[in-house]
This record gives C-alpha cells, structure tokens and sequence, in this order.
C-alpha cells in the first residue's frame, strides 16, 4: 500500500524514461489514453468506435486485449508483461529466501 508521501513521488521508471514515454505512461494511468472512447468524451471524436477494426467502442481493453488490427504489439506487450512479473517473481524470491 502506497504511503501519502509515496503517491506524490513521481514513479522511478517513469522518472527516467524520455518525455514521450512518460507522456503514455500517465496518459494511461489516468484514463486519457487517446482512445475512441475518451475521444469522444472529450468531444473530439463524433463516436468512439475503433478506429483500426470499427469495433463500436475502442477502449485499452479493445487495444490490449482483443483488436485484430493489433495483434502483433498484444502478443510483444503481453510477452514482455510476463517475462517481467517472472524476474519480479525470481528476485522477490531471492529477496525473501533465508541465508
Ligand atoms: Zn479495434
């Protein structure tokens, strides 16, 4: 759990990334990811279908998830999420093992 103090602490990670990535980083971390959806909430997009598939609402589930149009960069996405929760995994296990 996140102390006050910590949440006022810009993320490490994020803190060295170039602007660009940190841009997505917190444009995704607060909900205004450049989506269909939040496009047309902020009433720059007349609807919110997908733009690659036409699905009726593009959200970050449709990209990430289930968008045909990105399946090569869920497959890139999803494999990196998981090699890093297994070195998570490994060097918490290390980190918590007796000596
Ligand atoms: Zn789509």
């Amino acid at each position: 759990m996140l102390s006050p103090s910590d949440k006022r602490m810009p993320d490490p990670t994020v803190a060295r990334a170039n602007e660009r990535l940190a841009l997505r980083f917190y444009q995704l971390k607060t909900g205004h990811y450049l989506t269909g959806q939040y496009l047309q909430w902020t009433t720059r997009r007349p609807d919110a279908k997908c733009w690659w598939c036409q699905y009726k609402t593009q959200t970050l589930e449709n990209l990430f998830k289930s968008c045909p149009q990105c399946k090569r960069q869920q497959k890139t996405l999803w494999a990196t999420v998981l090699e890093d929760n297994r070195k998570h995994r490994a060097q918490s296990a290390q980190e918590t093992a007796p000596r």
